[in-house]
């Protein structure tokens, strides 16, 4: 059993991580337990230079650019090219056959990395907690685009930076793949509220599951939980904002008046995340004919067009580094892609920050931050899931740990993650706006399954 100390906060909580126990507080109470190991000289500790790792992989794909038999073709009405429903494809592109293409593939199995037993047990850009320092200049919390910029920006400015992410590392091949895995993976909370029920407070499933549902009165929400967020989930559209929409009051000053302003940031997510539209020499897709004709009896052709994506449409290397494959068109984006298509944080700004040294752990769920005892910095305190730790329900969320951020915590734990740290900060004595967890809206009215 770890050493059960008593701290005095006012005092130095880094005093009590000296002795090398484990540190906690119980939800300020200021009682201690900790696993803490001070270890130096960590980076790179994973020891298999990963990302290197990934490189040449694309060699281990089916490549034989043999025909297989177009499901596509037949399921959306046409057959060798002769319409027998109610549009027309064209025949396909010879692109198609071509290695890494999409036809390349077979579609009764699509391999992933996992597959192949040389690689399978992939390096991975996530510590074990043992080798969490006790203190870093930067904590980063999530592990999204939010997180992801923040870690790999500075990491590459010579910040000492650890990542603090609630769900697990996962990579390509290793996300669920059908409804059994997939059910595995929920987490859900909130307030379950639909109009026909009497309100009630939910928690259940796997909290570093990778899909969590957070229930609301009036609003649902589902996030992504892992190292890379909601990118893991999400169905790779990269749009920029309607300018009018950010004429919106709620919007900051210096956005609202100076239009065009957010520019030179899109450029700069552009050039890591590298968004690509569908290619034209790729097969039809029956859902974009049709949406194409929806807007022509709309008399709004003139603003079709295919919108930019996150999908990687090629072998090869990423901006990054990372080496990715061309899609395999599974329609996984939403549930986790396991193709290796996806250009997810995971595999862009986490690997870059990992590159530049930066520490992450998952499994660590953040609870609440307090300003540091000496004034140097904060302490955030959080919950490890890891070590099963999370067996221990009756404690677990008085049981913290914490690490000491010498100059910037990060908040990048999603609009409904942040908001929640934030106000049990507030609550342990964070001094903040009122505004904080007012005015939030969802970015989409609807989620429908099919
Ligand atoms: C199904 C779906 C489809 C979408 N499609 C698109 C799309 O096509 N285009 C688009 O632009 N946007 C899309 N979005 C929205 C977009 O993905 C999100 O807006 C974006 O990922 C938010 O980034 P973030 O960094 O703020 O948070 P997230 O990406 O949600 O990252 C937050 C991270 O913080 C972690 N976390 C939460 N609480 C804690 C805690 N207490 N301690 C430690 N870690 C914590 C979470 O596990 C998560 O990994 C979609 C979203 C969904 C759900």
């Amino acid at each position: 059993m770890p050493a059960v100390i008593q701290v005095d906060v006012d005092s130095g909580v880094e005093a009590a991580q000296a002795t090398g126990a484990d540190v906690s507080n119980t939800n300020g109470a200021a009682t201690v337990n900790g696993i803490h190991k001070r270890v130096n000289g960590v980076n790179g500790v994973n020891g298999t230079n990963g990302l290197n790792g990934f490189h040449g992989r694309a060699d281990t794909w089916p490549g034989s650019g043999a025909t297989r038999p177009s499901s596509r073709s037949s399921s959306t009405g046409t057959v060798n090219g002769n319409q027998t429903g109610s549009f027309a494809a064209d025949p396909h592109d010879p692109h198609e056959n071509e290695a890494g293409g999409p036809r390349s593939r077979p579609f009764a199995h699509i391999r992933t990395w996992a597959d192949d037993p040389k690689t399978a047990a992939f390096p991975r850009i996530s510590k074990p907690m043992e080798l969490m320092r006790h203190a870093y200049d930067c904590v980063v919390i999530g592990s999204g685009y939010g997180g992801g910029v923040a870690a790999s920006r500075m990491a590459r400015a010579g910040k000492h930076v650890c990542l603090l992410e609630r769900g697990k590392e996962r990579w390509p091949g290793e996300f669920p793949s059908g409804t059994t895995d997939a059910v595995e993976q929920l987490h859900y909370s909130g307030q379950f509220a639909p109009a026909w029920l009497p309100k009630k407070i939910v928690h259940g499933g796997d909290p570093t599951g990778m899909y969590h549902l957070i229930f609301g009165n009036g609003q649902n929400a589902i996030v992504g939980n892992g190292l890379g967020g909601t990118s893991l989930i999400n169905a790779n559209v990269f749009l920029e904002a309607d300018e009018d929409v950010l004429q919106f009051e709620q919007w900051p000053k210096e956005i609202r008046e100076k239009k065009g302003c957010l520019n030179e940031y899109y450029a700069k997510a552009a050039a890591v995340l590298e968004p690509e539209e569908y290619p034209k020499d790729w097969p039809r897709l029956p859902k974009l004919d049709l949406l194409k004709r929806q807007a022509q009896y709309l008399n709004m052709s003139e603003k079709f067009h295919r919108v930019k994506q996150t999908t990687r449409f090629r072998n090869g290397p990423n901006s990054c580094g990372v080496e990715m494959s061309a899609s395999a068109s599974t329609g996984q984006d939403a549930t986790g892609l396991n193709d290796g298509s996806k250009t997810t944080t995971l595999v862009t700004y986490l690997a870059d920050a990992w590159n530049w040294g930066a520490d992450m752990f998952c499994e660590s769920e953040v609870r609440y931050i307090t300003k540091s005892p000496n004034n140097d910095g904060y302490i955030v305190y959080f919950a490890w899931h890891g070590g099963n730790r999370g067996h221990f329900k009756a404690n677990f969320h008085e049981d913290l740990m914490w690490v000491h951020a010498r100059e910037a915590v990060f908040l990048g734990a999603g609009a409904i993650g942040t908001t929640e740290i934030l106000l049990r900060s507030k609550q342990m004595g964070l001094k903040m706006s009122d505004k904080v967890g007012q005015n939030m809206s969802g970015n989409g009215d609807m989620l429908a399954f099919g």
